[in-house]
């Protein structure tokens, strides 16, 4: 069984020129996913914008949580929204989708937040792309702690977002001392700081850096100074290897080869986002040697 381990984040730019800079913890080199979640970009607090032209994806969900500043996600099926904080996107890509994200609103106004990847299971890879805008999701609280619900159950209170595997997402409000959160013994999970340093399990974790912990535990300690917002994600151990390249998750390299080039085609697949004209975000070219998956090291 995996140890717990508390993973650094690696700096990426994001969207090309104007990038805007983000804190990457997952995937990490020793460890693809926690439960289906395989791909968690925390940015800001900053004054730089998201100015991300369209791009495809498939065999995953996003998820877009702003803690502040505006999105406006425009998709190829057509939806155009404005995301505010407290509001979740969830974007399910199926087998192809496209869409575009650009901070709306006072270009100085500080931006921060969370997008997360879930990969889809391999019985759900092919489901329809759908988007849903989630404006108003539960919240539950016990002592210490207030969490909003993003996806999936947490003490009792369940998130209307549509999920593929056993999940869950949740923001943690937590007041100075020890709060202890009840969660699934099944799931294994992960905290990311993400405004300031906690303590977990006897272990310091710092601002932006991502917690694993493993299954066997039906509560979740976690001790803070001042007040603190952490992100709690989890899930049933994800056994199925993925490829995961740009913004594609397969099974096989080929897989990953079919989706590049008919991205770089304009294929049906992909659709079209409108209000961009022509602008779209090229794929990069492939590795010389065939992706593989990435296997669990902790
Ligand atoms: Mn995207």
């Amino acid at each position: 069984m995996a140890d717990d381990r508390v993973l650094d984040a690696r700096e990426v730019p994001l969207g090309g020129l104007r990038a805007l800079t983000v804190h990457r913890t997952l995937p990490h080199r020793d460890l693809p996913t926690i439960g289906a979640w395989c791909f968690v970009d925390h940015f800001g607090p900053t004054t730089e914008s998201m100015n991300v032209l369209p791009h495809p994806h498939t065999g995953l969900q996003t998820v877009t949580w702003p803690i502040e500043g505006d999105i406006r996600h425009r998709d190829s099926l057509g939806s155009d929204v404005v995301l505010r904080p407290a509001e979740l996107n969830l974007m399910t890509s199926g087998d192809g989708v496209s869409h575009s994200e650009f901070s709306v609103g006072d270009p100085d106004a500080p931006m921060h937040g969370i997008q997360l990847w879930v990969a889809l299971p391999q019985e759900s890879r092919f489901v329809p792309a759908d988007f849903e805008h989630l404006p108003d999701l539960p919240r539950v609280s016990g002592d210490l702690w207030e969490a909003i619900v993003l996806v999936g159950e947490l003490a009792g209170a369940t998130s209307p977002a549509r999920t593929y595997s056993p999940l869950v997402g949740a923001q943690l409000r937590l007041e100075p001392g020890r709060s202890q959160v009840p969660v699934r013994a099944d799931f294994e999970h992960g905290l990311l700081a993400v405004d300031g340093p906690f303590e977990s399990e006897g272990t310091r974790v710092e601002h932006r850096q991502l917690q694993y912990l493993q299954p066997g535990r039906d509560v979740v300690e976690v001790l803070v100074e001042r007040p603190t917002t952490v992100l709690l994600i989890g899930g049933e151990p994800f056994d199925e290897e993925l490829v995961m390249w740009w913004n594609f998750i397969g099974r096989s390299h080929e897989d990953i080869e079919d989706a590049r080039r008919e991205w770089e085609a304009a294929a049906e697949r992909f659709g079209h986002v409108e209000g961009h004209g022509d602008q779209v975000i090229p794929a990069p070219p492939l590795p010389q040697t065939p992706l593989k998956p990435r296997r669990r090291r902790v």
